[in-house]
């Protein structure tokens, strides 16, 4: 019987997506049988500002086997609880999209149903007061989840890490190199493929080295070199849709403890990030080339950095869109090859992530089977639509009229998937959550609520409980939260005692 395993597996790239696939894989299929190779240009500069995660990636440092403060360490890390968004539904205004959870869900109804019923009643506090994390991120407190108190806000404390995706990028190579993975330094020049099957059968590099695989996990950042250059797979273009183009990245010096969560302030075409690490700031301004040059956005950057830079301005460019095939016959794109969502929600490193795991579920023989490819086609096509669709909503979701910007944002056409979400919550705030999708309703309630979104109505079940048994719970819930946030040490000092940086 011929032989069908896959033994020799080709990473093209090894920026933030080429170690997370190399470590992932090497953790994974750990089979004496099986190659892994990792083809890397130090000629060719990753991207590397991604700095900012979401909490799944907790999932992703264990897989790895990674000790966490270990890993905040080396990768001068600080705990991210939320983002906080300034100036999105109108000028002035500010909220938090928190990690965690609002208040509990009672009678089998989301919390947010018997908020409503509250406010209606005119007794509401500001719907923040019932969330832990929002009001830890407030006074810059943090703690791990205390899981020995399990009807205590505290058990549900969710949190992921501001970090600098280079010393990530770094800290994985070791433990890809140490799992068997090898590397080669070299850039690609030639992709050879097979006469029939238009299957890539090597890639040979500059020295005139030629490195042949079974399968390529295509993780060369934007260029897509094997995925679009080589196999041509096409790429949807979701710039009507989401018409932020470039962006330019700026560390400076930090100034005051480090908080823990990220701030998107929106400009007048696009918006700012600003992410605390241990060692410094992460800063970038995201802005649409129709509406903004390039040096009114490094000004309007460098005016609003809270410290001294201590760097070079990084310009880069980009288009918001999926690849039409992510996986295109012997080739699965993964990273920035396979497709790009603005960093509004910190997603690309977790679709690195779930791409990892959507590969090894799907994971060939030398056959390549149509089906498992289409398979994993369309839920990759489904997920990037679900990210797009509610990070939209935070540009379209908008009240402002001040700048040709955000008058083409708030009048713009959107998915179809959105509308329908919207019409629904508008008339008596309903929130769904599907197919598993990544934000889950808080999510969708943080940004609605938060940019003034607010419902006709609130859900008829939650009129079940008496107003006065409906009071009583609402003030325990949210006097939990105050006794809770009272527990919590300050982030720095929770840093400075379990995981603070050596260099
Ligand atoms: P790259 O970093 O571009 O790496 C490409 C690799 O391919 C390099 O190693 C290069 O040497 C190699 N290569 C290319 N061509 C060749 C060749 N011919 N021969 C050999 N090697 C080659 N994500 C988040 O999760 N959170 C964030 O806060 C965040 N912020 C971002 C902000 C901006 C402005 C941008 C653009 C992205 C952001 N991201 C963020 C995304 C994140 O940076 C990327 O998803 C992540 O860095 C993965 O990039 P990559 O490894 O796919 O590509």
């Amino acid at each position: 019987m011929t032989d069908l395993k896959i033994r020799n597996i080709v990473i093209v790239g090894g920026g933030t997506a080429g170690w997370m696939v190399a470590a992932g894989m090497a953790k994974l299929l750990r089979d004496d049988d099986i190659k892994i190779c990792l083809v890397e240009s130090d000629a060719i500069a990753t991207v590397g500002v991604g700095e900012a995660t979401i909490p799944h990636i907790l999932y992703y440092n264990r897989l790895l086997g990674l000790d966490e403060d270990e890993f905040m360490r080396r990768t001068h890390a600080t705990f991210k609880t939320g983002i906080e968004f300034v100036n999105w539904g109108r000028k002035g205004q500010s909220y938090i999209h928190p990690f965690g959870p609002y208040g509990a869900n009672m009678e089998g109804l989301h919390f947010h149903h018997f908020w409503m019923r509250y406010d209606h009643m005119g007794k509401a506090p500001p719907l923040d007061n019932y969330s832990l994390m929002i009001q830890a991120a407030r006074i810059g407190k943090f703690q791990r989840p205390d899981t020995r108190q399990p009807n205590s806000p505290l058990s549900a404390i969710a949190y992921a890490f501001q970090f600098d995706a280079a010393l990530y990028a770094r800290y994985l190579r070791e433990i890809a190199e140490k799992g068997g993975v090898k590397r080669t330094e070299g850039k690609i020049v030639r992709v050879s493929q097979h006469a029939e099957t238009g299957h890539v059968q090597s890639v040979s590099l500059e020295s005139g080295e030629v490195i042949p695989g079974d399968l390529f996990v295509d993780c060369s950042g934007f260029r897509g070199l094997l995925i679009e250059q080589t196999l041509q797979s096409g790429f949807e273009d979701w710039s009507a849709y989401l018409p932020c183009d470039r962006a330019v990245a700026r560390g400076c010096e930090r100034v005051g403890p480090p908080l823990p969560y990220t701030r998107a302030t929106a400009k007048s075409a696009g918006w700012q990030w600003r992410i605390p690490l241990q060692s410094r700031t992460g800063n970038g301004h995201v802005y649409c080339s129709e509406f903004m040059s390039d040096d009114a956005a490094l000004e309007s950057l460098n005016r609003d950095l809270d410290g001294a830079p201590i760097s070079e301005p990084n310009f880069l460019r980009f288009k918001a869109g999926v690849r039409k095939k992510p996986w295109n016959k012997n080739v699965v794109s993964i990273g920035l090859s396979s497709g790009f969502l603005e960093p509004l929600e910190s997603t690309s490193i977790h679709l690195v992530q779930t791409a990892v795991a959507r590969l090894m579920t799907n994971f060939p023989d030398k056959l390549f089977n149509q089906p498992d490819i289409d398979y994993y086609n369309r839920r990759t096509q489904l997920e990037y639509e679900q990210i797009r669709d509610f990070i939209v909503l935070h540009y379209h979701a908008t009240q402002r009229d001040d700048s040709p910007f955000w008058n083409y944002c708030r009048t713009m056409e959107i998915p179809k998937t959105l509308l329908e979400r919207l019409q629904i919550y508008q008339e008596n705030g309903r929130l769904y959550r599907h197919d598993n999708e990544l934000f889950n309703e808080v999510s969708w309630l943080a940004v609605l609520h938060g940019q003034n979104i607010n419902p006709k109505r609130y859900h008829p079940i939650a009129d079940i409980l008496p107003e006065a048994e409906l009071e009583s719970r609402m003030r325990r819930m949210e006097a939990n939260v105050a006794t809770s946030l009272d527990l919590m040490p300050l982030h720095q000092a929770f840093i400075e005692r379990h995981c603070k940086s050596r260099d």
